[in-house]
């Protein structure tokens, strides 16, 4: 190998581990819904975005047929459990169509690449998730990065000069602070603008909204054209899609990369998630038992004297500051049966390292006190240590 890479290889490694940046993927085997089992040892899980508890339910697993798609879409990988799957997602969303994607992070490079080029403008949130800046990075579009949240700076953004076409790109839920964005606002400024609105709806879709859509709940398919969902969080299974009007859909049957040049997800997961798509319509207690949840554990955390995260969604960070801090509560709380992760820099802004707690319809509120207790107690250790 190149003796130039090697040492960037090197000295890269070595300024993770003594930064405490350096990340390892761990086993982690599902032991029923709602826990895992870490090295032998069984804990709940409160780090999945399994929002429904739909991952582990064997409802899932009936009628699965032939294992691989072996092509693309465009190719032979279009199965007709494919095409029920984009029917029925369109039905639900009332969008015109439905294209699947093999995952959400190549949806949306594809699409935004897709949409926009060289000479376009694109107001973007801080905040958005990585896969869209990459799609933004690739077109070649004048991105204007907006102030999180901010319907007058991406006013602002939208504002710049621009000879092309004009967009504004965001998450609907942000997944490091499970914030929302203001999207029935950010809709109004998109159309005195004359831009195209694309939001990310990987953590809302299935869980938020009276109906469990989303942001498909707030906006029709006139004020947002393009609404990308996964099928990975709530939905249980893996996968994503996007969901608009037809010309849409057919422009990006042709031009979205990710989707013509990737094998298409395998049919038994397209399978899986009609039946999780089909319990996530008629299972609204799932949806009640997060909302629940989450003022449960606002309530234990206050009375706990613990700080209560600014977050209305199943997303609840715990923000510590210090890397090494939340590293070493993550750890404790392992130890005592419960599997939080430790989100570190760059994937948070320095200085903000946090444990990310997610809460799902197959915890239950004994859960939520275990937690909220072993955080107590972990985080007065962690002070004094
Ligand atoms: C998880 C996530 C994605 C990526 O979806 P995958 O199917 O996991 O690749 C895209 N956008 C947001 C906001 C996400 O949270």
């Amino acid at each position: 190998m190149s003796g130039g890479l090697n040492r960037r290889i090197a000295s890269t490694l070595e300024s993770l581990r003594q930064r405490d940046r350096f990340r390892q993927r761990r086993v982690v085997e599902p032991a029923g819904p709602g826990l895992a089992r870490v090295a032998g040892r069984d804990c709940v899980n409160f780090c999945s975005n399994d929002y429904l508890g739909l991952a582990q339910d064997s409802r899932l697993l009936r009628g699965l047929d032939v294992p691989g798609s072996a092509a693309s879409a465009l190719v032979t990988g279009y199965s007709p459990a494919h095409a029920e799957l984009e029917e029925a997602l369109a039905d639900w969303l009332e969008r015109d169509r439905v294209l699947l994607f093999p995952t959400g992070f190549s949806a949306n490079v594809g699409i935004v690449d897709a949409l926009l080029q060289r000479g376009d403008l694109v107001a973007c949130d801080a905040l958005n998730h990585a896969s869209l800046i990459d799609g933004v990075r690739l077109s070649g579009a004048d991105k204007r990065i907006y102030a999180h949240v901010d319907v007058g700076a991406a006013r602002d953004a939208l504002a710049a000069p621009c000879e092309g076409v004009r967009a504004l790109v965001t998450d609907a839920v942000f997944s490091m602070d499970g914030d929302i964005a203001p999207v029935r606002e950010l809709a109004i400024e998109a159309r005195r603008a004359d831009a195209l609105l694309y939001v990310d709806d990987a953590h809302g879709v299935g869980v938020l909204g009276p109906r469990g859509r989303g942001v498909a709940d707030e906006l029709s398919q006139d004020e947002l054209p393009v609404l990308v969902g996964t099928l990975g969080k709530a939905l249980g299974t893996a996968g994503a899609f996007v969901a608009g009007p037809a010309a849409v859909i057919d422009y990006l049957e042709n031009r979205a990369r990710s989707q013509i040049y990737s094998t298409a997800f395998a049919p038994m997961t397209a399978r899986a998630a009609l039946t999780a798509l089909a319990i996530t319509r008629e299972e609204a207690w799932r949806r009640d038992q997060v909302r629940n949840l989450i003022a449960h554990l606002h309530a234990r955390l206050r009375s706990a004297g613990l700080p209560v995260p600014d977050s209305p969604t199943a997303i609840q960070p715990i923000v510590l500051g210090r890397d090494s801090v939340a590293l070493r509560v993550s750890d404790d709380l392992l130890a005592r049966g419960f599997l939080v992760t430790a989100i570190r820099p760059p994937t948070v802004p320095e200085g903000a390292a946090r444990l990310r707690v997610t809460l799902t319809a197959a915890h239950t509120t004994e859960q939520v006190d275990g937690l909220v207790d072993a955080l107590a107690t972990s985080l007065l250790e962690a002070r004094v240590a």
